[in-house]
């Protein structure tokens, strides 16, 4: 494969920061976005299970389809990858995965060139919409394309039907209008607290696991019964159990995910929610650890905008890293005087 690849490729080595992938997912927006090729090697060494798994290979793509590039290495399993983009068109896409593979992850690296594109998008994407280790949809709704929105572009999101770890077969519908260019935006505060919820969503498996997730939540945070949602889901949608807590500020929508898991009591999987919420309640910052590596593209894209979060992730760390070797912005991570930690663009 090595001799086909020009000088006017950047070279990545996919073991980089975090190793997983991010590298990849980022790597593929920012090539399209800019029209400069790439290519990978070792892709997402760190894992378990290296190499390109559906989801990665889905992205892999849907990054190729959008914007007509030639790709070299994209099979399953595979740890190399030459990616050359061409123009980017917008239109009708579907891109669907037979396993949970995250919709969300593919949206992530096709949304941005779709965003700068010539006009708008409509995308059914299908695989699993509420997955560990990745942004369940509620959080793209609620927490993601509310600011992603600020900046400039139009995104909406329909959660279609449920898709859980590992069966999949969810469904996530998108339309995006795109902007010329994306604003700066500056985020310090979270300013007032406007609602709280509680949401237990459960397919397949009994309801008094969604009760006794949102008792725990009521019971340790004393949030009222108006906050608890049980969401009880047609069988056939599961097996699968999540319960996300929502924080709305006037300026930040923050949600704190835990998913069931079998021999892993209601109470525990309530446990593991409410801890993260507890966290980011004590660190005072607007932005939370997730949504802090999912603004860095859009920032960058925006060329400026800074906000306050948690201390940073190596996963933040690498996308940085990764965004630096594709755009020439300045990209800098410092301790805040008074709490949490500045990122500034
Ligand atoms: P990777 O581990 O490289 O596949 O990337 C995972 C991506 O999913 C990152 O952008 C994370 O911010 C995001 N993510 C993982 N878990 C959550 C969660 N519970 N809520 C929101 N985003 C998440």
């Amino acid at each position: 494969m090595t001799s086909s690849i020009s000088s006017s490729y950047l070279d990545l080595d996919g073991a980089m920061g975090e190793g997983g992938g991010q590298v990849l997912r980022t790597a593929l927006a920012l090539a399209v976005c800019t029209g400069q090729s790439f290519h990978i090697i070792k892709i997402r060494a760190a894992r378990k299970k290296p190499g390109l798994q559906q989801q990665h290979l889905t992205a892999v793509r849907a990054a190729t389809k959008i914007s007509q590039a030639q790709v070299e290495g994209a099979n399953l399993g595979s740890t190399e990858l030459t990616f050359r983009p061409g123009e980017v068109r917008p239109g009708n896409y579907q891109f669907a995965m037979s396993t949970a593979g995250s919709t969300t992850l593919v949206l992530q690296t096709i949304l941005y060139p779709l965003l700068l594109a010539s006009g708008p998008s409509q995308l059914t994407l299908e695989g699993g919409t509420h997955n560990p280790l990745a942004p369940p949809v509620d959080f793209i709704t609620q927490t993601f394309l509310p600011i992603l929105n600020q900046l400039g572009p139009q995104v909406s999101a329909q959660l279609t039907r449920y898709g859980f770890y590992p069966k999949g077969g969810g469904q996530l519908t998108v339309d995006l209008v795109p902007t010329a260019h994306f604003k700066p935006l500056v985020l310090m505060e979270r300013g007032k607290l406007v609602a709280r919820q509680a949401k237990a969503i459960v397919a397949g498996i009994p309801d008094h696991v969604a009760h006794r997730e949102l008792q725990r939540v009521a019971d340790k945070l004393k949030w009222p019964a108006e906050c608890l949602v049980p969401d009880i889901l047609p069988a056939v949608q599961g097996p699968g159990n999540v319960l996300l807590l929502q924080l709305r500020y006037e300026h930040v929508t923050e949600i704190f995910t835990s998913f069931g898991e079998r021999r892993l009591p209601a109470e525990s999987v309530a446990d593991k929610a409410i801890q993260r919420l507890q966290q980011y309640l004590a660190a005072e910052v607007p932005v939370g650890e997730y949504l802090a590596d999912q603004l860095l593209i859009p920032l960058a894209l925006a060329g400026k905008g800074e906000f306050l979060t948690v201390a940073p992730s190596t996963h933040t760390l690498t996308n940085i890293e990764v965004i630096k070797t594709f755009l020439p912005v300045p990209i800098t991570v410092t301790k805040g005087p008074e709490k949490g930690w500045i990122i500034k663009i």
